[in-house]
């Protein structure tokens, strides 16, 4: 690729052990923050108080009603504990960090974001908002956190199910920005190098504290290549199928991943040969499978409580969002395929490349 275009985004990131507990308050002062709204999670209540607790008098209000996906109710309701205040400081995962983006998307308040899974959203500016059922998502600049402060101690908490699916969905950010519509010679290597770190972190296991550091730098630096890229083929087959039928959005990310890779393989023997190098193993597709079941993945959709019907509902809607410039030609065929294959967990070489 030698012509291409590239929007660097502007965010500070203080990264390393413990540092939540001895960085936060200099970086609250360096954003001159007097009046902060606090958010995060119920669960994630007692940590972000204890995080806090140094700048406790500069807490104007604290909003915990996070729920996931961001229903527009609980986006409204943060947005009136907002007011009055200077910095959003989000304690949590993706869906702590997306409801201070809402916030900030109406008020143009800034955001300091300690990330506490491996969801990537914090290095984004993209937003998400839930009405009636339906996700839509943007891209603003106004949401995208002016700091994160990235610790791996605060993951150590994450149940071992939760941390594995977390890190797969961030390798899957690696792995589609390989073919997403804003690709570039930057965000590949940024991709590359973050699987490098999450197949090193997701190997050992998230136990002990190197491991969660490898999978922390792995799930920046794939946030950063997915915010640059945008959504490939993978992230919109995920979107609709976790908004129509409510899927857990890790785990569906962590089946359909080597479908995708499957399927377009043939066609991006470059990215592959990357994807590969970063794995440490020279087929790729095996090695996300491997990598999936050794860490309880289901094989298939259906073993989500998707039904082979459910893929007809969806497979018009996928076929109209899909990369016009994914490097193997959607036909509608060809998708179904994906989709079947994926839905009743085969092995993805076999019926889909
Ligand atoms: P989540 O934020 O919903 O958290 C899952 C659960 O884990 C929650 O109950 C939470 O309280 C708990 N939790 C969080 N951190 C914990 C810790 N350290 N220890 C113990 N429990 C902890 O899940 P997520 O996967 O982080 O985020 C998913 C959401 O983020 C989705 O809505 C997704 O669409 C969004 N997302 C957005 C972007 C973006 O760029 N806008 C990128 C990635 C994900």
């Amino acid at each position: 690729m030698t012509t291409f275009t590239y929007d660097a985004l502007p965010s500070r990131i203080v990264f390393g052990p413990a540092v939540a507990r001895t960085r936060l308050h200099a970086e609250v002062d360096a954003l001159g923050a007097t009046r902060i709204l606090l958010v995060a999670a119920e669960t994630e209540t007692a940590l972000a108080r204890e995080l806090t607790a140094p700048f406790a008098d500069r807490i104007a209000a604290t909003f915990t009603a996070v729920r996931p996906h961001v229903p527009i109710e609980t986006a409204d309701l943060a947005r009136a504990t907002a007011t009055g205040t200077d910095l959003l400081l989000s304690v949590g995962g993706g869906s702590t960090t997306g409801t201070a983006k809402a916030v900030a998307l109406t008020s143009g308040l800034p955001i300091l974001a300690v990330p506490t899974t491996y969801a990537g959203s914090e290095v984004t500016p993209v937003w998400g908002l839930t009405e009636r059922g339906r996700k839509t998502t943007g891209t603003d600049p106004r949401v995208l956190p002016r700091t994160v402060v990235y610790d791996p101690d605060l993951t150590a908490t994450l149940p071992a199910e939760l941390s594995a699916a977390s890190g797969l969905n961030a390798m899957a950010h690696c792995v589609d920005a390989f073919w997403a519509p804003r690709r570039n010679p930057v965000s590949a290597a940024v991709a590359e190098d973050g699987i490098r770190h999450l197949t090193t972190g997701l190997s050992r296991g998230a136990a002990d504290a190197a491991a969660r550091t490898e999978l922390l730098l792995g799930a920046y630096l794939a946030g950063s290549a997915f915010a640059v890229t945008g959504s490939g083929l993978h992230h919109k087959i995920c979107h609709v199928l976790g908004g129509a039928f409510d899927l857990p959005h890790a785990r569906t990310h962590a089946i359909v991943l080597p479908y995708v890779l499957s399927f377009n393989a043939p066609h991006a023997p470059d990215a592959v040969a990357r994807i590969a190098a970063a794995l440490g193993h020279p087929d790729p597709v095996k090695a996300l499978r491997d990598l999936g079941a050794k860490l309880g993945v289901p094989a298939g959709l259906r073993e989500l409580g998707l039904r082979e019907s459910d893929l007809d509902t969806v497979h018009g809607d996928i076929l109209a969002l899909a990369p016009a410039d994914n490097p193997r030609p959607i036909t509608a065929e060809g998708l179904r395929t994906l989709l079947h294959a994926a839905w009743a967990g085969t092995d993805p070489a076999g019926e889909v490349a």
